[in-house]
């Protein structure tokens, strides 16, 4: 996988002009959004909040809203980044091999919500790559808040806590989760599970790929609230393998 943020820096540190880095544009970063699944959340109006954005971090973006984009893998292995917001939906074994194991080659996988971690209820590899998979946000669209539980990773560093009213997912997540936030149920819509703490944001690998999820973003609203929009693009670029931590 090509690393350019590398490259763009050793470029700089060795003094080679700028010229020399616009002649390597077949080196440019590269990300595939695919969206689809329920409607309900909104899917490409989130991607069209992202899309953008990382076209202008220098990113040569491609948009699908389908799953075939999966099957050629090899391009999928060339690119740096892919965000996927399909939620539910069924995945075929090809189209699921295709992404498995472009991510596990080293290609970034980032996304939100259902689109990530409610997809493709019957593929438990999928899940084992997530790290999560949404079972229930008790109460529905609520008031609750997140706790940043890591305030030195990029991906939250200088963020506070904040507040939403949305879905509060309770996840079935991996304990090898790098855990950057969470909330913690009231009990108030489901008494027995009072005062338990839920990853909201987490980082994991998945063979040498990056992988970066969030449950904020219900719907395209969500992403007004500036914590919960400024998570996404941080973990998009930290998966993308362009934000790095002391201890990866
Ligand atoms: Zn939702």
């Amino acid at each position: 996988m090509k690393r350019i943020c590398a490259v763009l820096f050793i470029l700089l540190w060795t003094g080679i002009t700028l010229q020399s880095y616009e002649n390597r544009d077949t080196e440019k970063r590269t990300a595939l959004f695919v969206w689809g699944g329920w409607e309900g959340h909104e899917p490409k109006k989130c991607v069209d909040i992202f899309a953008p954005w990382l076209e202008k971090q220098g990113f040569d973006v491609e948009i699908s809203n389908t799953l075939d984009s999966y099957l050629d893998v090899e391009k999928l292995k060339s690119l740096d980044l892919i965000v996927q917001a399909v939620t539910m939906s069924s995945i075929t074994s090809e189209q699921e091999q295709g992404l498995l194991e472009a991510v596990k080659s080293g290609v970034g996988l980032a996304g939100w919500h259902g689109g990530l971690a409610d997809s493709f209820r019957q593929n438990t590899e999928y899940q084992f790559m997530v790290g999560g998979q949404w079972v229930a946000h008790p109460g529905g669209v609520i008031d609750y808040e997140v706790t940043i539980s890591n305030k030195e990773h990029p991906i939250t560093k200088g963020l506070s806590d904040f507040k939403m009213h949305s879905e509060q997912y309770y996840m079935h997540v991996d304990p090898i989760n790098h855990v950057l936030a969470t909330t913690t149920f009231s009990g108030q819509h489901a008494s027995w599970i009072k005062g338990v703490v839920m990853p909201v944001v987490w980082t994991k690998k998945y063979g040498k790929g990056r992988v970066f999820y969030t449950s904020l973003g219900h719907v395209s609203k969500d992403f007004d609230v500036p914590e919960a929009r400024e998570i996404v693009k941080r973990g998009m670029l930290w998966a993308a393998g362009c934000l790095n931590e002391k201890n990866d």
